[in-house]
């Protein structure tokens, strides 16, 4: 767990963040610059830099899983979301511990920009 990374220091609890959910191996918060009505970032506790540095199946499939859960609870999974990994520079990577966002409760544009 790096000293310096942001979402680290959130899972730590050195910053207070509510969390809107979380499992023995992931948190869940809403995004601070929220893209839509329901927009939500699903966090492992073990820092990864990125999906291209990850190596573990199941850490991927809790996440998605956490999210698909979350969206239930936020009401807008028969609506219909979107979950996405931007991964590295040209995908918009801003911060580097992989976050999966869950965003919802609005029509979402195809393609994304
Ligand atoms: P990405 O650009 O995919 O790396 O996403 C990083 C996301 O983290 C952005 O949507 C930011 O708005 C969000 N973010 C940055 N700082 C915080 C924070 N302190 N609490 C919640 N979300 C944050
Ligand atoms: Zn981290």
């Amino acid at each position: 767990m790096p000293d310096d990374c942001l979402f680290c220091r959130i899972v730590r609890g050195d910053i207070s963040v509510p969390f809107v959910y979380e499992t023995p191996q992931c948190v869940a918060f809403r995004d601070i610059n929220p893209q839509a009505p329901v927009h939500v970032l699903v966090v492992p506790r073990e820092h990864v830099a990125s999906l291209d540095a990850a190596r573990n199946p199941a850490l991927i499939g809790e996440l998605s899983l956490a999210a698909a859960e979350i969206a239930r609870r936020e009401g807008v999974a028969e609506r219909g979301y979107r979950t996405v990994v931007n991964t590295n520079a040209e995908a918009g990577q801003t911060v580097f511990h992989l976050h999966l966002h869950l965003l919802g409760g609005r029509p979402l544009g195809w393609p994304p920009g």
